[in-house]
């Protein structure tokens, strides 16, 4: 479901704090030291981000062990949904890993963790429901989701190499001039874009399971409580992930605008 950008950032605060110093006029520099700048963007979105994630872990715990009063199952659960929105071709997995849910567009697959995919629980039905709506955005051409798929390979270079890219663009901005640095900054701009638009694909996909678990008999209105509680929380970690990726493109913005002053 998700993975944070967070820690990464974390080790390279140092290293351009580093850059910043040779990028001084004497091209020279002293010590290594973190750069406070550097925090004041990065600890608000990282604190939210842990913050969701120790939200969607404790309340995944906790409506794990609330029945379905159906008796419905994850899989059993996703699998109503997809034949009532005419996505009987849609396999159904189990995937490795805990929290390790998605939905593979090009495979025409759901992929759901064990737990999901076997438990009876409050906590199973909403991510299997959630899930069998992105299977019903690939569909319905659900734009944003087309958008999103159309840029993975873009940000799966983008979000390593562009703050490479970017650091080694510092170094050199010397002899190079900035336009290595800026290439590094467009890079990484693709993967902030990428969280942005993963924002309504997420959210849409939720509103849809909340609304066919119900619609559909799986979940009685009274037993939403735990599927809201498992959903936005997992909403909110993506709306974290966003704020990092946004932050530390300002950052690299600032870094730039330093060196130019
Ligand atoms: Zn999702």
């Amino acid at each position: 479901m998700y993975l944070g950008f967070g820690t990464f950032f974390l080790g390279f605060s140092v290293m351009l704090s580093v850059v910043n110093d040779s990028c001084a006029n004497d091209n020279y520099y002293t010590a290594m030291y973190l750069d406070p700048m550097y925090f004041v963007f990065a600890l608000p979105p990282m604190a939210l981000g842990l913050w969701a994630q120790f939200k969607v872990k404790s309340a995944f715990k906790k409506y794990s062990q609330v029945r379905t009063q159906t008796g419905i199952n994850g899989a059993e659960a996703a699998r109503r949904i997809l034949l009532r929105g005419g996505l009987g071709n849609v396999t159904i997995e189990t995937a490795e890993g805990m929290l390790s849910d998605h939905y593979d567009p090009r495979s025409k697959a759901l992929r759901l963790s064990a737990d999901v995919f076997n438990l009876p629980s409050i906590a199973s039905v909403g991510v299997a429901a959630h899930e069998a709506g992105h299977a019903l955005q690939d569909k319905t051409g659900y734009m944003p989701l087309q958008l999103r798929s159309v840029m993975v390979p873009a940000v799966s270079i983008g979000s390593n190499l562009g703050p490479i890219i970017f650091m080694a663009g510092m170094f050199l901005a010397g002899t190079l001039g900035t336009t290595l640095a800026w290439a590094g900054i467009m890079l990484f701009g693709a993967t902030a874009l990428f969280a942005l638009v993963t924002l309504p694909v997420e959210f849409d996909a939720s509103r849809r399971a909340k609304e066919l678990l119900v619609s559909q008999g799986i979940v009685s209105s009274a037993e939403m409580k735990g599927v809201n509680a498992v959903l936005d929380a997992a909403a909110l970690t993506y709306v974290a992930a966003a704020a990092q990726a946004i932050t530390q493109l300002l950052y690299f913005l600032t870094v730039m605008n330093r060196r130019n002053s």
